[in-house]
């Protein structure tokens, strides 16, 4: 395996500059694109429901990701509190909305990722990680010194930062976004959000600029590069059709994604009757017919579901 490219930042003195950077957009908040400007160093909570505390609810090796991430020895997932999305309908409603989780120290946080490496982990999972991205960050300058050097993947909703992700460049080894809606008075409506589509959209490409198409080693691991994530919402909430060819026309069509079928209502899904239901089977193929016929071929569909239980 390639060494990840953090290790060459981290001898040459720059990912101690990037960590320096990103302290420095959290001072008067400004790392996601909510840029509401909260003073955390002072204890202020931002619209994330976050201060600078550390706050974690789970580290564990991960075995229900996606398969390129899995493989035989899971994925080394640290999941954070919070979130910058305020989706109803969050199936971890209990650790991003009602803020479950522990304080923990970067030291601690670098010691854990070197214990998850230790386990066997093919990666190191960084779930919901924007609004904590600095600690995170400098945990990973601590973990380096005393050995860490599996991938890195970033795991969010995919509302970002482009000014956050250039600063991220070199450092991320995998990015794992979500692409939830392409309509924005949706994802204003059901997360809170009124600008998702004009927002994601840039930062999946910038994603994409700095490591390309999800690449695997010969046994079928990730090792770098750009998977996607799309849930399909019940009525086409979503508006799937225009991510789908979003991600054809302007990334590239042999872009990695996995399409959701796994929606279940949750959290205050059941107060919106257009939520309140699992998608149907029809809603299901409507969406990988489309893929398929505009060329998507790698991440969803039925040969990829086979691989996964083989
Ligand atoms: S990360 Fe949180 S505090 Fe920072 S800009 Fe976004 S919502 Fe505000």
């Amino acid at each position: 395996m390639q060494h990840p490219s953090y290790i060459k930042l981290h001898s040459s003195g720059e990912l101690i500059e990037r960590i320096r950077q990103l302290y420095s957009l959290m001072k008067e908040c400004k790392l996601c694109p909510r840029k509401c400007l909260a003073k955390r160093f002072e204890g202020n909570y931002g619209v994330c429901r976050s201060t600078n505390q550390l706050l974690v609810s789970s580290l564990s090796a991960h075995y229900g990701e996606e398969s390129p991430l899995v493989g035989w020895n899971g994925s080394g997932t640290i999941f954070f509190t919070n979130c910058n999305l305020w989706c109803l309908y969050c199936q971890n409603y209990d650790i991003s909305h009602l803020r479950h989780g522990e304080v923990i120290t970067i030291n601690q946080l670098a010691e854990a990722m070197l214990s998850l490496q230790q386990l066997g982990c093919h990666n190191i999972n960084f779930v919901t990680p924007t609004h904590f991205i600095p600690q995170i960050i400098d945990a990973v300058g601590i973990a380096v010194d005393k050995g860490l050097n599996i991938p890195l993947v970033y795991n969010c909703g995919g509302y970002e930062s482009v000014e956050t992700l250039k600063l991220l460049d070199g450092i991320i080894d995998i990015y794992m976004p979500d692409i939830k809606y392409s309509i924005n008075q949706n994802s204003y409506k059901y997360s809170g959000a009124k600008d998702y589509w004009d927002v994601v959209q840039p930062a999946i490409i910038e994603m994409h600029r700095q490591i390309g198409d999800l690449k695997m080693n010969p046994f079928g691991i990730a090792e770098r590069g750009l998977l996607i994530r799309h849930l399909i919402l019940p009525n086409d909430i979503t508006g799937s059709k225009k991510v789908l060819d979003f991600i054809v026309n302007k990334v590239c069509v042999d872009s990695y994604v996995n399409i959701m079928d796994q929606y279940r209502p949750a959290f205050k899904a059941y107060r919106y009757p257009e939520l309140s239901r699992n998608i149907t089977l029809d809603e299901y193929y409507e969406v990988i017919n489309y893929a398929e016929s505009i060329g998507l071929h790698r991440g969803f569909g039925k040969y990829e579901k086979l691989l996964e239980v083989h």
